[in-house]
């Protein structure tokens, strides 16, 4: 059965089942959705006396002799000779003590590996083996490539997964309708699964890779779609239209230290027009980092308070959420708003009020971050939830907020992707996009330092601090995405600089585990240049707004995505002074560097997103998730051919039969699915 319990299926390990957890295994279903990220073709099985120097081979034989032995350090080496009926050759094995279990004089085997020549002889090294069998899983045949992890390799998830293929395939039912099949000349999703795995030939990954990445973007885009036809569905009768005053808005701009960009006016209007239907919004606000996205929230949230609702705007942290209560309080000071904060650390005292008072009504505009969505807090009449960096929250989440009266729901994200990408993976939410910057902007000079000239780079920021009063944020690797090891970084990198680098300066540091009281000091003195040089964890930086700090050095670039690397590089470049940043990476790959020099080249999210996706699938890299583009298995986010033909079947499937009726199955599977980024 696809749902049993991945631990009752396989005889293996507690520690086994514990890392299979960790790729997300848990299930048979989740095993064999379990997709290979790349193939060895090793189908071609050669003679010995036709092997060629360095170049895989698999070859067909019986072992003559083997045996064990351990050298003078320790290490424990299994040599054999091996013999087809062409030729003999000599094969070397490194501490795999179980070798001399599986294989014996006389077994029957195929090796693939790379033959060398070793002191004179010619030598297989560490060849994969395995017995001769009924149909090869190792050898022998285009071998899928897993992605492991420590203590699970590759060809254990092929030896498990295997078995459960051949005994599961006939449990999984096809859910597309036949018609669309026919039309993108589709395999079934049967054979699509098997073969993604075992593929019989190189022409078969191609079609299963096609029919599987057309299915992972159809279910993601017609869940969207759902989505935003039910909420139509359900909110026809309740919806709120909110009768803008352009006047008042008018003179509120005046009062900003600011003119609007022409993109920032644009969105406005879009947002505004929206809320005056009755019925409610449902829309993104996208803009790269930087491009102001925070106050045209503010002024759709001034024009609903002022026809007499109450707004809400939830952030992802609590440095966020006070960040903004800081910026709205300066731009509705003079405006009579009532503005509250309500974080989980606010006091039970303090709380209490707060929740009374947004039920009377006497709060119009409350800041916050996971804690509006808990059931106790009620409003009086809620009329827009404001949600910033909309991609760290759950879908659960957003909806509990949105399901206040049906507000109208205005989403920020910075996640840079092109628009029918976002139509397709944001199909319930219709799309505004700020496509420009404040003018006076700088481009941020970006520049990889290479380790012998880092002293040179301190120096050079001392001078900075000393002379420009700028400020300086040094962003910590990012190790194995462990909270732990990530603070300890941390604590010694900046124990590292405080004392033996710049003893003479103001540094401080900042992490996700520090008490609230300790985070907002420390921030606070950031904001009021207290602090010379902040050390931070890669966690703490989303949406700080200090435009005074003006240099940053981000330590193991190499580690972060392209994406993710543009959002710490965002939290400088804020003001009208010069900035820079400086990567320090530990890379010499080709992919690396590449990857790296692309950042000092571009400057637009968007365009540092589309390269780290063509370099690297997404997924694979930290921050991708983090950024909010979907973290696709198959699909291919670039591949606009692939996302115009979703586009066009979604949009058949739901003018035709909305509730999908007719599709029993299809609608069950999106009913289960659930996108990997939430
Ligand atoms: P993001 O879109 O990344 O959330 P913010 O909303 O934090 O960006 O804005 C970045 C900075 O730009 C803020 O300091 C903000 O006050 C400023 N800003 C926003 N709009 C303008 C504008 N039209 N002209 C000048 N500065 C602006
Ligand atoms: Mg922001």
């Amino acid at each position: 059965m696809l749902n049993t319990q991945i631990s009752k299926a396989i005889r293996t390990t507690g520690k086994h089942l514990k890392l299979l957890e960790k790729l997300r295994i848990k299930t048979v279903e989740d095993f064999i959705n379990y997709f290979p990220r790349d193939y060895t073709d090793a189908s071609e099985v050669t003679k010995l006396a036709y092997l060629k120097i360095n170049q895989l081979a698999t070859f067909k034989g019986t072992i003559l002799n083997i045996e064990s032995s351990r050298t003078k350090n320790g290490k424990f080496i299994t040599q054999a000779v091996f013999k087809d009926d062409t030729g003999v050759i000599e094969v070397i094995w490194f501490n795999q003590s179980y070798i001399t279990k599986v294989m014996r004089k006389g077994s029957e085997v195929f090796l693939s590996g790379k033959p060398k020549i070793a002191g004179g002889h010619l030598t297989l090294s560490s060849p994969t083996f395995e017995p001769v069998r009924q149909e090869q899983i190792h050898t022998a045949r285009i071998i899928p490539v897993y992605h492991g992890t420590e203590g699970i390799s590759s060809k254990w998830i092929r030896e498990k997964l295997k078995p459960i293929l051949e005994s599961e395939i006939q449990n999984i039912e096809e859910y597309l309708p036949e018609e669309i099949i026919q039309k993108f000349s589709l395999i079934s999703i049967k054979e699509a699964i098997y073969q993604i795995h075992f593929p019989k030939d190189e022409s078969i990954i191609g079609k299963a890779i096609k029919r599987l990445g057309f299915d992972e973007l159809l279910l993601i885009h017609l869940k969207s779609l759902i989505a935003k036809y039910k909420n139509k569905k359900a909110s026809t009768s309740i919806a709120k239209s909110i009768n803008i005053d352009y006047e008042a808005v008018k003179s509120f701009l005046k009062t900003l230290p600011f003119e609007l960009t022409n993109a920032q006016k644009l969105t406005l209007a879009e947002i505004l027009k929206d809320m005056e239907k009755p019925h409610p919004m449902a829309r993104l606000l996208q803009g790269d980092v930087g491009s102001g996205k925070t106050i045209v929230a503010g002024i759709a949230a001034f024009a609903v308070i002022k026809q007499g609702y109450q707004t809400a705007f939830m952030a992802p942290t609590e440095i966020l959420a006070k960040q903004h209560l800081k910026t709205f309080e300066k731009f509705f000071k003079q405006h009579g708003i009532k503005i509250e904060l309500l974080i989980g650390s606010t006091k039970n005292k303090e709380k209490k009020e707060i929740l009374e008072k947004l039920k009377k009504g006497e709060i119009n505009l409350i800041i916050g971050t996971h804690a509006l969505i808990q059931k106790e807090v009620k409003f009086k009449n809620l009329g827009l939830a404001i949600i910033d960096e909309q991609h760290r929250f759950g879908v659960l989440q957003r909806e509990v907020l949105n399901s206040h009266g049906f507000p109208h729901t205005l989403n920020l994200s910075a996640t840079p992707i092109p628009r029918t990408l976002a139509l397709t993976i944001y199909g319930d939410q219709d799309l505004s996009i700020i496509d420009e910057m404040p003018p006076g902007r700088k481009i941020i000079a970006t520049h990889i330092v290479p380790e012998n000239k880092r002293k040179d780079a301190y120096n050079w920021i001392r001078k900075q601090i000393k002379e420009k009063q700028t400020q300086v944020f040094i962003i910590c690797p990012l190790i194995d995405e462990s909270d732990k090891l990530e603070i300890k970084a941390v604590n010694e990198e900046y124990r590292y600089l405080a004392n033996n680098i710049f003893p003479d300066l103001e540094v401080s540091f900042i992490h996700g585990k520090l008490s609230q009281d300790d985070k907002d000091r420390i921030m606070n003195d950031f904001q009021a240049n207290r602090i010379n040089i902040l050390v931070s964890t890669s966690i703490i930086e989303v949406g700080i707004d200090v435009p005074n700090a003006t240099v940053m050095i981000i330590e193991g670039a190499e580690k972060f995505g392209l994406s993710q690397l543009h959002q710490f590089r965002g939290r400088i470049g804020r003001g009208e002074q010069q900035s820079y940043c400086f990567l320090f990476a530990n890379t010499k790959s080709e992919d690396g560097v590449k990857r790296l020099n692309a950042m000092t080249k571009f400057h637009s999210g968007f365009k540092l997103a589309e390269i780290d996706l063509s370099i690297r699938g997404p997924g694979e890299i930290f921050g991708v998730r983090q950024s909010g583009i979907p973290d696709l298995k198959v699909a291919s986010l670039t591949d606009s051919v692939l996302i115009s033909k979703v586009h066009e079947t979604a949009t058949i499937l739901m003018s035709n039969d909305p509730e999908l009726s007719k599709f029993p199955k299809l609608k069950e599977k999106i009913e289960k699915f659930s996108e990997i980024q939430n």
